[in-house]
């Protein structure tokens, strides 16, 4: 079997974990999300990510894999669309008395 290759493969270039945390925390700080090229406006929720570090995500993991790495992820000022998102976030307020049921 040969392999061949049209193209360059293509090379990840070096990324400093904890300034790539610190600038997603900056973008996303009192932002909401969209996923790729989707319309849907999400919550944001904080994923753990190498050692004490966390990055952006939707609060409600849906159209989502990764960590935003690739730019999946943008933050917008544009109000929660997301219906999922928008039960978890009102279901936030009245648990804060009440420990959440998982399963
Ligand atoms: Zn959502």
């Amino acid at each position: 079997m040969r392999l061949t290759y049209s193209q360059p493969m293509p090379v990840q270039t070096q990324l400093d974990p904890v300034r790539f945390a610190a600038a997603q925390r900056e973008l996303f700080a009192s932002q909401n999300v969209r996923v790729g090229a989707g319309r849907v406006v999400h919550a944001v929720a904080w994923t753990p990510w190498l050692e004490e570090h966390e990055l952006p995500m939707p609060a409600c993991h849906t159209g989502w894999a990764g960590h935003g790495l690739g730019g999946d992820v943008r933050p917008t000022r544009d109000p929660v669309t997301c219906r999922r998102c928008l039960t978890l976030r009102s279901g936030d307020r009245s648990s804060t008395s009440s420990p959440l049921t998982l399963w």
